[in-house]
């Protein structure tokens, strides 16, 4: 304990402070005397609790033990553990469906949902029970058949088929579904609008971006309150006692009401309830481990994580070194990248822009953008903020839609197919299909929290593409040695620096193996010292035969790196031109503003 004493400083104060041999010191803890006062207070209410607990023979602790297994409490426990279990099973389904039609393009799908949210938070429990334990005086008999019509397959009377335990079962879910929808729906709205934006990016299917990418970070925000919600409700359900159904508590009652023992009786059904809570609320800290990959860095810090560190140490896998990192602007282009055979400058990646306009309300953001950018050829889009350069990059791989003009790849419509003089806006599948020919670089990152460097990447080659997993894997260790990054692969982006977790992201839209990369703004939200190490990997790629698009405010990199650079303000294009005609020799007077102004 802390009983240390001075006397072997005071001794060695003699010593000559030159001897720096300070190990032969002993450290003395600090005291904290209103700790000790506190564990004090704390031992005494224990002390205290527990003795008039167990001294007081009013709590009749041996008609508790008599009752605590018997087996009309168990059955009762049975019940409210299948109740819990189906209510908040089905209560999340349904949530899950609500909230989905909640944040619907669709209003009439989206106002329903709504509305059944407000009419079930509305009506208290009790009462939705017991209308619809009364259904049959609404309805007596239940069809199966074709509405409007005259067809019946099958008929059935209500009072047959609801039975107060299927009663209670829908009662309780139809009440949960509603709070859970909007549970889900805060976590869907917490997840952050880039991550949408990165997977549609990517090309990967609507489906695939809501369970694999948005869920799973939404669950973080879900969780605590989900399991706020099944908890309330394993108390809850003590409520279809009005159904005279058995559950836990309506035991108890039945045995007391007989017997007289209210008290112990009571404690029989509060102790299974202590219980059922212990373990959810170890089910919750494994689940919300589970998905908060990524996200921690911190030790556990309360009794329950810290007995599952100890059952499942959650060690960090060792990352495999694949090859030695390479600064990618100093090592020549690595051949481990299996080059496209058709990307050879000039082969393909011919964007054409044709006559794009676009607006936001009144606002017009693209106004008649033409630009024609030759295969291979890296362009550089300059201009003050609000230009529409952003939105322009969005048309290009149609994650927004032109309201006039039409952008192609080697001749391919983004977005639309020709038929006849009409052009026929594709469905989702197809135009991802073709998004995955152009990969997206965004200012942000954007990288999947959730997901490892390496899952990061072989996320599209897998999913969109079909690749093996496999040999993805074996390519996205190669990309990230590309890009300097092959001790990182199995590091999350909220562990890599910025710079590392752009160099990521450039690996990602690279493993699609587009024959156009698109950058918007990739260094701007970089410190100054980390903006060369991506700019260093986009050098590299510029030589590689990639036709590239880069939004930039690197006037200095424009220069050395582009073919071509476009200056656009106010939606239109102001200028286009060689690096050397367009820096030094503008011929708009914006454009000599602007660069006197970056410059
Ligand atoms: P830049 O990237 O050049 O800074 P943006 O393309 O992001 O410019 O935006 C151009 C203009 O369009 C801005 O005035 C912006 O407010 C507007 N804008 C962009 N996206 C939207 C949107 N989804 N809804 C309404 N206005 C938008
Ligand atoms: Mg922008």
């Amino acid at each position: 304990m802390a009983s240390t004493t001075d006397i072997g400083l005071e001794q060695d104060s003699a010593q000559p402070a030159s001897s720096r041999d300070y190990a032969r010191y002993r450290i003395i803890p600090a005291r904290h005397p209103w700790r000790i006062v506190g564990t004090v207070v704390a031992a005494f209410v224990i002390l205290v609790s527990l003795h008039s607990t167990f001294t007081n023979p009013r709590w009749g602790w041996d008609v508790f033990a008599k009752f605590f297994f018997s087996q009309p409490v168990l059955v009762g426990l049975g019940r409210t553990l299948l109740l819990t279990l189906l209510a908040s099973v089905l209560g999340f389904l349904i949530g899950g469906l609500l909230a989905f039609a909640r944040v619907s393009k669709s209003p009439l799908l989206s106002s329903l949902s709504w509305a059944y949210i407000w009419l079930l938070r509305s009506i208290p429990l009790i009462v939705l029970l017991l209308v619809l334990n009364n259904l049959g005086y609404l309805y007596e008999s239940v069809n199966l058949g074709v509405p409007f019509t005259n067809i019946l397959f099958a008929q059935f009377k209500t009072v047959d088929i609801l039975s107060p335990f299927s009663v209670a079962v829908i009662g309780l879910s139809l009440n949960q579904a509603a709070f859970s929808a909007e549970i889900i729906r805060g976590g869907i709205l917490s997840v952050d609008q880039g991550q949408h934006e990165a997977a549609a990016a990517l090309g990967l299917s609507r489906r695939r971006q809501a369970l694999n990418i948005v869920l799973p970070q939404a669950m973080r925000a879900i969780l605590p309150s989900g399991f706020n919600e099944i908890i309330g409700l394993a108390k809850a359900t003590s409520i279809v006692y009005v159904l005279a159904l058995p559950e836990l508590f309506y035991t108890v009652q039945v045995i007391y009401k007989r017997n007289l023992e209210v008290i112990p009786l009571l404690m029989v059904a509060t102790v299974w309830y202590l219980i059922i809570m212990i373990i959810l609320s170890l089910v919750q800290a494994v689940v919300e481990r589970h998905y908060a990959r990524g996200t921690r860095r911190e030790t556990p810090s309360n009794i329950i994580d810290l007995a599952l560190a100890y059952l499942r140490p959650a060690a960090p896998r060792p990352s495999v070194v694949s090859a030695a990192p390479i600064r990618a602007a100093k090592a020549p282009a690595r051949p481990s990248v299996a080059p496209r055979t058709d990307i050879v400058r000039g082969r393909v990646g011919h964007v054409e822009i044709h006559a794009v306009s676009k607006s936001f309300g009144s606002n017009k953001v693209l106004d008649t953008v033409t630009l024609d950018i030759r295969p291979g050829e890296v362009t550089a889009i300059l201009g003050p903020s609000g230009a529409g350069k952003s939105t322009l990059l969005r048309t290009i791989n149609h994650l927004e839609r032109a309201d006039a003009g039409v952008v192609t790849i080697d001749g391919e419509l983004i977005g639309y197919e020709r038929q006849g003089n009409a052009l026929q806006e594709l469905k989702e599948p197809a135009i991802r299909l073709r998004r995955a020919s152009v990969g997206m670089v965004f200012q942000n990152f954007n990288l999947f929290p959730h997901l490892t460097a390496l899952e990061n990447i072989i996320e599209a080659p897998v999913a969109v593409q079909g690749v093996p997993r496999d040999e993805a894997i074996a390519q996205a260790r190669d990309l990230l040695a590309r890009v300097g990054l092959a001790e990182k692969a199995d590091a999350y982006p909220r562990h890599l620096s910025g710079g590392q977790q752009q160099r990521v992201a450039i690996a990602r839209a690279l493993a699609l193996k587009p024959k156009v990369l698109l950058f918007d703004e990739p260094t701007s939200a970089l410190d100054p010292e980390l903006v060369g190490e991506v700019l260093d990997v986009i050098k590299e790629l510029a030589t590689s035969g990639t036709t590239m698009i880069i939004v930039t405010h690197e006037v200095g990199f424009a220069r050395e790196v582009a073919d071509k650079v476009v200056f656009m303000e106010a939606g239109r294009v102001l200028e286009v031109g060689a690096p050397a005609q367009v820096f030094n020799a503008p011929n708009h007077p914006r454009t000599a503003e602007f660069l006197a102004k970056v410059l």
